[in-house]
């Protein structure tokens, strides 16, 4: 039998050290603000400098579209107005290919336009065709600080040009004629209110 000695105060050190380096960034999902919540309208401000802050943000947008589930998610449909989306256009049954999308810009909108039928995680349940330009040229950057410019098309280009839209405080509703937003908004605003009771 020995006696155990305490920890010195390095080794406790070393030892917290190691287990924070252990220690995966702590995800957890967040609440989506949903129509008609005023913050859905505001302009969200670029990011300046990636640090833990916005790398768990990150992590925590991606948790949140996974559970929804969704393949977008702008930063501001958790209320956080920083320009910052998460893509994730994997079908169910493929690998998740997950994307951060931070400080996008499109640099060209093509003349040929496409319909999808878009929907959108802060207006649950509805799902309205949408005519938007068919290709997009969009400058993001990532993660890592690495500028990215990538042509896109199809459901990527909707996907991209939905989710910019949240950062410029627009949403899809916004496309469609005044008589059917209006509509929308106020079937959303009484839900809302019911749910207060
Ligand atoms: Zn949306």
């Amino acid at each position: 039998m020995h006696k155990v000695e305490a920890p010195t105060a390095a080794l406790r050190v070393a030892l917290t050290v190691f287990r924070l380096a252990l220690t995966p960034p702590r995800m957890a999902p967040r609440e989506i603000i949903k129509l008609p919540d005023p913050r859905l309208r505001l302009v969200s401000q670029p990011v300046s400098e990636v640090d833990e802050g916005i790398r768990s943000l990150v992590a925590d947008m991606f948790e949140t579209m996974y559970a929804a589930p969704g393949i977008g998610l702008a930063a501001i449909q958790v209320g956080v107005p920083r320009r910052i989306v998460t893509l994730d256009l994997a079908k169910k049954d493929e690998p998740k290919t997950p994307q951060v999308v931070i400080n996008p810009e499109i640099l060209w909108s093509s003349e040929e336009r496409g319909i999808y039928e878009e929907g959108c995680l802060s207006i649950p349940e509805l799902y309205e065709e949408v005519e938007r330009p068919a290709q997009v040229k969009v400058r993001f950057t990532d993660l890592n600080g690495t500028i990215h410019e990538v042509d896109a098309n199809g459901l990527l280009a909707t996907c991209l040009q939905h989710e910019i839209d949240h950062l410029n405080g627009v949403l899809f509703i916004d496309h469609l004629s005044k008589l059917k937003r209006d509509r929308i908004i106020k079937k959303f605003t009484k839900a809302a209110k019911r749910a207060e009771v």
